[in-house]
């Protein structure tokens, strides 16, 4: 059954072997393994497998620590061994193999050699698979001879004979026994003595030689009964209690038996097995604990290079991450820029049909406006002609000028617009300062009169009699400026100054100053009020404005290149003042003057068609065309323009564009598709550029708006009129 004394020796023999080893790794661990390593094998020997199994294991670690494969092995081998012992033969065959791959990794071919017999003995004898057993013991010979060591090679050699007698082939053992045989006195030891012996009896019995055999297994039992390897001793009552039963001696057979029990029981104590397998389980602890540690170890490689994948991954993921973040934000510029282009465009939009609405809603006023002012201005006219005896009345004049005043007020809220769009061009005018002051007085003086002021003019002598400019805006100024003096001056006095600042050339620069001692304005309303529709505590029973007026005076100042001052304390009055350049320029004064008495009196009697639905601007404009010594018919509308030029000639038509049935446009196109070119002047409230297009498409020559300087309309007339004849 067990074969442990052979171990043993080799044992023995492995430790001396091993120092050499250990002189060359002479480490702390390996010193301290190497004592373990045998200390463990005294335990063993002292069948103390628990403390031998204990101490293997703490040889164990020191010898892995060390990294010493010889110590490892041989700590391996120790603890097989034990396991051998215990009868645990799995555990023992694992811890050998185990004991031999590091064995194989030294040099050392006497660890190998026992542990290839150690193999071979647990093959045989525990496995009872004898062929594999047997290679492993010829592989250990092998070594044996190797390292010449024919000590070892004679226990293998008892060994291969006892596998081979326990399977009954006594001719293929004997070879090997009688080796053993002849090497007993050099190499045979107590240890070897008791085995030999029985082996030499089972061969006896084998070949029938009873006395041979009888005297060979009481050798044994003998030797046996001397020596402390109660095992052998076990085995030699074993085998000899199965001769004397082929013999039929059974009692001695039976007593043979009985002692092999005995001591087998003697020798596994249960408890002493029980603490083994303890051990032995830490033992396996230890096993699985390195195995732990071998695979942590792998796994701290494997996490390294995890970490280093994570750590690319992650990077890869930020990377990814920041790219993604710079795409969305580059995706939502160029959404929220066109959406804010959107929005601009829709603003611009917005903005632009705001502006159009605008237009268009003072474009409609001021024409519905301007056309009843037409009728009061041209009836005013009219009476004045009519009624000579009326020409001193200050009343009428003062009518007609309030009824210029308010068409220039309408034409300014539409100017208010253009000037802000920079489409105001200043007109050249010849005009005498001294005559206009004085018909802003006049028309001003119900205002003065309402208020008891006093209005105080004084004009500088030398400022020339004739100056050219426009004369309508600088009206436009100083009205604003004087009814405002009027209206916030109670029994007081407002004065007109011009002044000549300064002559550049053939620019004279007047300086006018509108004073007044009424309720004077607040220095912190001072900037405010030339805001647009800014009223300063209006009280509504105290006048009527807009809140325009000094908007529309600062914005035609700019026309003129000029600034307004303002000078104001509350309670102590205003002053207003300005600069303006005019020029001054006697011949242009004469040409200008000159060219008005010429189409004033024209020789030529044109005939004119005028169509109009407006009754009293049909009466006002055929009074002035008759003035002029024209011919002229009126039509109401469109359909009796068609109708009357096919029966008659005319020199030019006058034009209403916003007309009923058929307007103006519509009229002159069905007058050009009869081939009709007399020359067509459209009259109408419209302000010019807003019809400038469709008058030319229409085949309208020319424009005039209502109302108008009659001087103008004749100038229109007569070189429409010549043009067409020369062209004839
Ligand atoms: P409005 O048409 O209402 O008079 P203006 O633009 O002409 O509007 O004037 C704006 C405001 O400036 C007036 O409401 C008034 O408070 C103040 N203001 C203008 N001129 C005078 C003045 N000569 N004296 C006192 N306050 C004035």
């Amino acid at each position: 059954m067990f074969r442990f004394r052979i171990f043993l020796a080799l044992s023995l023999l492995l430790n001396i072997v091993s120092l050499k080893l250990i002189a060359q790794t002479n480490t702390e661990a390996s010193v301290k393994a190497d004592k373990l390593v045998k200390e463990a094998l005294v335990k063993f020997r002292e069948s103390n497998f628990e403390k031998s199994l204990i101490i293997s294991r703490v040889a164990l670690n020191s010898a892995t620590s060390a990294k010493n494969y010889s110590l490892i092995s041989r700590s391996y081998n120790i603890i097989a061994a034990n396991y051998n012992e215990l009868s645990e033969v799995d555990k023992a065959i694992f811890f050998y193999k185990k004991s031999l791959y590091y064995a194989n990794k030294t040099d050392n071919d006497s660890i190998k050699y026992n542990l290839y017999n150690n193999l071979g003995n647990m093959y045989c004898f525990e496995k009872k698979q004898f062929d594999k057993g047997i290679s492993y013991y010829k592989k250990s010979i092998a070594y044996g001879l190797k390292i010449n060591d024919l000590n070892q090679i004679y226990f293998t050699n008892v060994n291969i004979a006892w596998a081979y007698f326990d399977i009954g082939k006594f001719k293929e053992g004997y070879p090997y026994l009688r080796f053993v045989g002849n090497n007993t006195e050099k190499y045979g030891d107590k240890t070897t003595e008791i085995v030999v012996n029985m082996l030499n009896g089972m061969y006896a019995s084998y070949s029938n030689e009873d006395d041979t055999a009888n005297a060979y297994f009481l050798s044994a039992i003998h030797a046996g009964q001397d020596s402390e390897e109660q095992s052998d001793l076990s085995f030699a009552h074993l085998e000899y209690s199965k001769f004397l039963t082929r013999k039929k001696r059974y009692k001695e057979a039976y007593e043979n038996l009985a002692s092999y029990n005995k001591i087998t029981e003697a020798l596994y104590n249960q408890q002493k097995l029980e603490k083994a397998s303890i051990a032995g389980f830490n033992l396996e602890l230890d096993e699985y604990k390195r195995q732990i540690d071998k695979i942590e170890n792998e796994k701290i490689s494997q996490s390294q290079s995890l970490k280093k994948s994570r750590i690319i991954v992650i990077l890869f993921v930020l990377i990814s991450l920041i790219l993604l973040v710079l795409i969305i934000t580059l995706i939502k510029n160029i959404r929220f820029k066109k959406k804010h282009n959107l929005e601009l465009v829709e603003a611009k939009e917005i903005a632009e049909e705001a502006s159009l609405l605008k237009t268009q809603f003072i474009s409609t006023i001021s024409h519905e406006l301007r056309t009843p002012l037409y009728g009061v201005v041209g009836i005013t006219n009219m009476l004045l002609e009519e009624h000579k005896e009326l020409a001193q009345s200050q009343h009428l004049s003062s009518l007609k000028f309030s009824a210029r005043y308010l068409l220039s007020l309408v034409n300014d809220i539409l100017q208010i617009n253009k000037i802000e769009e920079n489409k105001v061009i200043l007109e050249n005018l010849t005009f005498n300062i001294s005559d206009e002051i004085t018909m802003i007085k006049n028309s001003l003086s119900f205002l003065s009169q309402k208020n008891n002021n006093k209005i105080k003019v004084f004009i500088d002598p030398c400022i020339p009699e004739y100056l050219i400019g426009d004369k309508l805006r600088l009206a436009q100024i100083l009205m604003n400026l004087v009814s405002n003096a009027l209206k916030f001056t109670k029994d007081g006095e407002v004065e007109i100054i011009v002044n000549l600042n300064k002559v550049e050339e053939k620019f004279y620069f007047l300086e006018f100053h509108i004073k007044d001692n009424g309720v004077g304005i607040a220095v912190v309303d001072q900037n405010k009020i030339f805001e647009k529709f800014v009223q300063v505590g209006r009280k509504e029973e105290d006048y009527q404005g807009t809140g325009l007026g000094l908007s529309i005076v600062k914005r035609l100042l700019g026309l003129f290149g000029s600034k307004i001052n303002l000078e104001s304390n509350i309670g102590e009055g205003t002053s207003f003042s300005f600069v303006i350049p005019f020029e001054h320029d006697p011949q242009k004064t004469k040409k200008i003057i000159d060219e008005i008495e010429v189409d004033l009196t024209s020789s030529e009697v044109y005939k004119i068609l005028i169509v109009e639905d407006n009754l009293i601007n049909q009466l006002v404009t055929k009074k002035i065309i008759e003035k002029n010594n024209y011919v002229c018919k009126v039509v109401d509308d469109g359909f009796g323009a068609l109708d009357i030029i096919e029966k008659e000639d005319f020199d030019l038509i006058l034009m209403d564009i916003n007309m009923p049935l058929m307007n103006g446009f519509e009229t002159s196109k069905r007058i050009r598709l009869k081939g009709i070119t007399t020359p067509i002047v459209a009259l109408t409230a419209f302000d010019k550029d807003e019809i400038t297009d469709e008058s030319i498409s229409s085949g309208i020559n020319d424009i005039i708006v209502k109302p108008f300087e009659p001087i103008k309309l004749f100038k229109i007339i007569s070189y429409l009129i010549k043009e067409t004849k020369n062209v004839g």
